[in-house]
């Protein structure tokens, strides 16, 4: 980690390490070289605060919320306005404000208008404000401070890290990086500037088991005695998503910043640790609403000689637990499959531990390749259920409409029609009960409604006869209360744009394209 001391005592360890392993010293040599031509190696490591200002973009759930998953469709991307981030590289701090607004249509009134986020790290401890963040966010916030050049380079001097592996790759040089807190990026330059062109870092994803990313700077401009980036562009090896796009429109360098120390409070309080209970909660005969995580719900379908889940949403440990909670609920049957309604990350985090327990997968035949690639994933650092037990992925595709039946349960699986949100989607109808189970067609905890008709067109479309909706976002509703709930988010809807519009903005979704 960066100290003044150790920053203090860099240059003349470099000279002292003069006499170590070649490979190191010609690997450290790309580091001093790129700062020398950021404005010198003491320029560098007297970067003690750094304060960014500008506006950007980024990817929407890491890119696994297009319309389909198909290679052609555009991502989705939060706007991100008033950006400003600071940087205490003296103390290992930063913090990121900025308001995040969807470029596409939400459901949340204050992501369509513009969310405050407040997100600071000091040094392990992540907190929001006054709240204690989770070791995870700990993590991508550290390596989100050292994939910015500046910091990385600054990093990279210090007598803690190692440097090493030093090759070249088209135009540019490549070395491995290893902070003293042993964080790992690799520092990539440009040979004929010397600037640093990308750093690409790892972390652990609940959907993809793993993520490189690689955030690329171009622009370079003096601020005070330094050469600072106006630009960087972070990208994904999951599809090549676009993760981030900043603009930077002013820096700040060594200036007064505010105090980013985490409150003694926070530092005190563990930090959060999700709590993952289960509930199993009847619906009809062989069917149970696995309920409890506040976000995310399963179903339970009992066969006569298997299970089937719809949905193994949020994430992998919520999974397990839904997992485990099905076999207590209905023991001696081994669960099969999973019918997924689409492939959106919020609706897919459970799919890694469903391919490691060999259960097949039932989706639209269009995300099939994707699940593939999914499950094909390599990890290298970060493993998990999937990683450790490979398996083949199991699918069962289906197009327009598939039946499963038997002495227990008949469950229609239809393919979603009339819908903005997915095009590849399924829902379920169980006849018998006049249930029907969806995801992202309906919540109840929706406060603005963008789309239109496509509940009662689906039910149209299949000419169902409804009683209950039992969604994966919200509880089991009798259809009169999605009805008068739909019509009340709907006019939320109208009254956003009607606002928004008698200001002279506009918004994604606006003017309502159904009304
Ligand atoms: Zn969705």
């Amino acid at each position: 980690m960066a100290h003044s001391f150790k920053a203090a005592v860099s240059v003349l360890a470099l000279l002292i390490l003069t006499g170590c392993a070649a490979t190191d010293n010609t690997a450290r040599q790309v580091v001093v070289d790129a700062a020398n031509a950021m404005g010198g190696v003491s320029a560098v490591q007297s970067l003690d605060t750094l304060e960014i200002f500008g506006y950007g973009h980024e990817a929407y759930q890491d890119g696994g919320s297009l319309i389909t998953t198909e290679p052609t469709a555009p991502e989705k991307m939060t706007n991100m306005t008033a950006y400003h981030r600071v940087i205490d590289l003296a103390n290992d701090r930063t913090r990121v404000q900025a308001r995040l607004y969807r470029a596409f249509i939400f459901a949340g009134e204050a992501m369509m208008k513009g969310l405050p986020i407040n997100q600071s790290l000091d040094g392990e401890v992540a907190y929001d404000g006054t709240r204690r963040a989770s070791e995870e966010a700990a993590l991508t916030r550290r390596m989100d401070m050292l994939a910015f050049a500046p910091v990385a380079v600054r990093e990279a001097l210090e007598v803690g890290s190692r440097v090493s592996n030093r090759r070249r790759q088209d135009n540019l040089t490549l070395v491995d990086v290893e902070t003293e807190d042993a964080r790992q990026f690799t520092l990539a330059v440009n040979n004929d500037t010397g600037l640093p062109v990308w750093v690409r870092w790892l972390e652990p994803h609940e959907n993809l088991g793993e993520i490189t990313q690689r955030a690329e700077y171009s622009g370079w401009l003096p601020a005070e005695n330094v050469l600072l980036p106006m630009s960087i562009n972070t990208v994904s090896d999951w599809n090549d998503t676009v993760m981030l796009r900043l603009h930077i429109d002013r820096y700040v360098v060594n200036g007064a910043i505010d105090n980013l120390a985490a409150p003694t409070a926070v530092r005190n309080a563990a930090p959060p640790v999700p709590n993952y209970t289960v509930n199993a909660e009847p619906v009809a005969d062989h069917v149970w609403h696995l309920t409890g995580n506040n976000g995310a719900n399963s179903v339970l379908l009992e066969f006569e000689d298997h299970i089937t889940l719809f949905e193994l949403p949020t994430n992998r440990a919520w999974s397990r637990a839904v997992i485990a909670k099905a076999r207590q609920t209905v023991p001696g049957k081994p669960i099969t499959q999973v019918i997924i309604s689409h492939h959106h990350f919020d609706h897919t985090g459970g799919l890694r531990e469903a391919m490691a327990e060999g259960i097949t997968l039932v989706a639209h035949e269009g995300n099939m390749a994707w699940f593939e690639a999914l499950g094909a994933r390599e990890v290298t650092t970060y493993q998990d259920a999937l990683s450790r037990n490979p398996q083949p992925v199991r699918t069962l595709a289906v197009d327009d409409h598939l039946q499963m039946a038997d002495a227990n349960l008949t469950v229609d699986i239809f393919h979603t029609v009339s819908n903005a949100h997915m095009a590849h989607g399924l829902f379920a109808y169980i006849p018998e009960h006049k249930l029907l189970i969806q995801g992202d067609l309906f919540d109840r905890n929706w406060e603005v409604y963008f789309w239109g008709n496509t509940y009662d067109d689906n039910v149209a479309y299949r000419n169902l006869d409804v009683e209950r909706d039992v969604p994966i976002h919200g509880t089991v509703t009798p259809i009169a209360d999605v009805h008068r709930i739909l019509d009340q988010q709907k006019a939320n809807a109208r009254a956003l744009c009607a606002q928004v519009d008698s200001i002279g903005l506009s918004l994604p979704g606006c003017p309502l394209a159904w009304d």
